[in-house]
């Protein structure tokens, strides 16, 4: 069931209204494959949960109403997403225990859409990290080879998907979260334009990056997830009020007349067997009938700064509110309220999140805002105006995902900042708000996969879209394992 196809979900379904095997028996294979696997890729498995919907969709089946396409595909969900009843931690010792009171926007459109809950996938705590090592569960493993890092902050989700333990995931995207683990694990992630997706219970970190997007094997797959995601939430004050275009019905729309822009500053300082995939990938483009040109970005250079600036401060005042009093985790013995905050704050946050909260407020700080909030913000504008500029020009740019694939994990750094720069080319999307989507390229000579992002303006998601899975239909997958890896029943 897992030959070269446009993805899994369509095959699921059509297998399912086929009775080919029931729901009961591929969430059973799917929960069977999640205990037998070492990856930990969740930090909570719903099997009674997952049990009682695929029973639900079985007695569907069998008195013979059709299924919505994403009724009764197993899937999995970050841990900053809130689910109603279901533990959601961040992979934080501060939420253990904490269970929310309501669901997020995006998980309670999949649930009416009858989607099966596996459970909660593993992530860097509250989302800061690139390689899934500062989870408070330990770290998820790469399933390609498991000594290297699945990338971050979403690489329970990636793992999942790439190791078949869910069909898909949904992951949150502040700086690379949903595309950098999709390239490190080999398989699709896509960060929507910021507005698109609710953001209504999903759990922030920096309020003005963060999206949510979905992570598939492939492309056709994203876009029947993001197409049911998508859409205006009055509970989101950010919320896009837009005609969504339904991504699905353009995925095979004709490319040919494309214009892809490829940005010099994006491959200054990549590994060279990751510049010669995407080298590739462009004659692939050019041979479908798009154009390729380079085009200098220069912009892009101060990304970095502004990003962990702008994230850091957020952070700073959206983690303010884990005080002990609210919310799981209270240190035991305190003598005052001061010493409770205190204690409870110290021993709940992990390093990683520590240093974020110290750097937030330190840029926030009344001596330093101008110098390096303010100013992150102008800089902000220079991107968003030279993204805007870029795309008066070009359908969509390309760019690597990562300057490297994924890194032997337990590494020790030298400094918070080597891992900091891997970030390079997934921040300005975020900054900017812009969509993008990752999708494999290719491997290296570690048998990593490689991947490679497609930039597009304000809602293209079916732009990129379309060009993201033509790549794979012209390539025949090859560069998808995951489609070969396991089979599911
Ligand atoms: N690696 C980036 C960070 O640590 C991005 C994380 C994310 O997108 N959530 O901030």
């Amino acid at each position: 069931m897992c030959s070269n196809s446009g993805g899994i979900i369509k095959k699921i379904s059509s297998s399912l209204e086929k009775k080919e095997f029931s729901c009961t028996e591929i969430t059973e294979k799917y929960i069977d494959n999640i205990n037998k696997s070492d990856l930990n890729a969740f930090v909570n498995v719903c099997e009674e949960e997952a049990l009682n919907i695929a029973k639900k969709i079985d007695e569907k089946i069998n008195s013979g109403e059709k299924l919505s396409l994403l009724e009764g595909i197993p899937m999995s969900v970050k841990d900053n997403i809130s689910t109603n009843g279901i533990e959601t931690t961040c992979a934080s010792n501060i939420l253990k225990g904490y269970k929310p009171i309501y669901d997020a926007t995006v998980w309670s459109k999949l649930k009416e859409n009858g989607a099966v809950l596996l459970g909660k996938t593993n992530m860097d705590e509250f989302a800061m990290g690139s390689a899934c090592e500062t989870s408070c569960y330990g770290r998820a493993k790469n399933p390609h080879n498991k000594d290297y890092v699945t990338g971050g902050s979403s690489g329970g989700a990636a793992a999942s998907v790439a190791g078949n333990l869910s069909a898909y995931s949904i992951g949150s995207d502040t700086g690379g979260s949903v595309r950098q683990p999709a390239s490190f694990c080999g398989v699709v992630g896509l960060k929507p334009t910021y507005g698109s997706v609710s953001r209504y219970g999903l759990i922030a970190y920096g309020s003005s990056l963060d999206q949510i997007g979905p992570i598939a094997k492939t492309s056709e797959d994203a876009s029947i997830v993001f197409d049911c995601m998508c859409g205006y939430d009055s509970h989101d004050s950010t919320s896009a009020k837009v005609d969504y275009k339904n991504t699905f019905e353009h995925l095979n729309d004709d490319i040919k007349g494309f214009k892809i822009g490829i940005p010099n500053q994006y491959y200054d300082g990549i590994d060279s067997e990751i510049k010669s995939s995407l080298e590739e990938a462009m004659k692939k483009y050019e041979s479908m009938g798009a154009s390729i040109e380079y085009f200098d970005f220069p912009e892009v250079k101060s990304a970095l700064p502004v990003y962990y600036i702008l994230a850091c401060a957020e952070a700073t005042s959206n983690l303010s509110r884990y005080d002990g009093i609210r919310y799981g985790y209270r240190t035991e013995k305190y003598s005052d309220i001061n010493e409770m905050i205190c204690k409870t704050r110290s021993r709940g946050f992990g390093d990683e999140v520590k240093r974020r909260i110290l750097l937030g407020n330190y840029v926030l700080s009344s001596g330093y805002y101008d110098a390096y909030y303010k100013k992150a913000q102008s800089l902000r504008s220079v991107i968003i105006n030279a993204f805007d500029e870029t795309f008066s020009k070009y359908d969509a740019i390309l760019t690597p995902t990562s300057p490297v694939s994924a890194f032997e994990a337990n590494r020790k750094y030298s400094s918070p900042e080597e891992i900091y720069l891997a970030d390079i080319c997934t921040v300005p999307v975020n900054i900017a708000g812009v969509p993008a989507i990752s999708l494999p390229c290719g491997f290296d000579s570690k048998n990593l996969p490689i991947g490679m992002q497609l930039i597009g303006p304000k809602f293209s998601e079916y732009k990129i879209l379309n060009l993201a899975h033509q790549y794979e239909v012209f390539t025949q997958y090859e560069n998808n394992k995951c489609l070969q890896m396991g089979v599911i029943l």
